[in-house]
């Protein structure tokens, strides 16, 4: 998994905060923890788009740490990521070397039912049971 995990972050890297820079996890209500599937990981450009979008649907939302298989890849930051043009990404999508419709993922939320307990996860996909807080177990999916 640790192969795995390295390989993701040399993916994602061009939105990733450093790795050395703990301080950049935030916590609280405005972090969210993204789970990414491990069998099939977006793209770098699919991943950006559903970033950008997070940070749009959520406008609370600061960071997002993200995790594949229970290991940290990275932290992206709502700073870092208005970085990035989502109409210069779609162009990117169209005229890259790999041709076809860009991959879109369904973001589904999770919270901690224990207020006010601010744990809160997004997943790409769920298998099976839903994630659990660190403190209190199983979380509940939002509308
Ligand atoms: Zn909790």
């Amino acid at each position: 998994m640790t192969t795995h995990t390295d390989e993701l972050r040399r993916r994602y890297r061009a939105f990733l905060a450093p790795q050395d820079e703990p301080d950049q996890v935030p916590a609280g209500a405005e972090a969210a923890t993204l789970a990414v599937p491990a069998e099939s990981p977006p793209s770098r450009t699919g991943l950006l788009a559903e970033l950008i979008d997070l940070f749009r649907q959520r406008p609370g939302l600061r960071s997002v740490v993200l995790t594949v298989g229970g290991d940290t890849i990275g932290v992206a930051h709502r700073s870092t990521l208005e970085l990035f043009d989502p109409d210069a990404l779609r162009g990117d999508c169209l005229s890259g070397p790999m041709p076809g419709p860009p991959v879109r993922f369904t973001a589904l939320y999770f919270r901690c039912p224990h207020p006010p307990c601010p744990n809160q996860k997004i997943l790409l996909f769920v298998d099976g049971a839903p994630p659990e807080c660190d403190r209190h177990g199983p979380m509940i999916q939002e509308a």
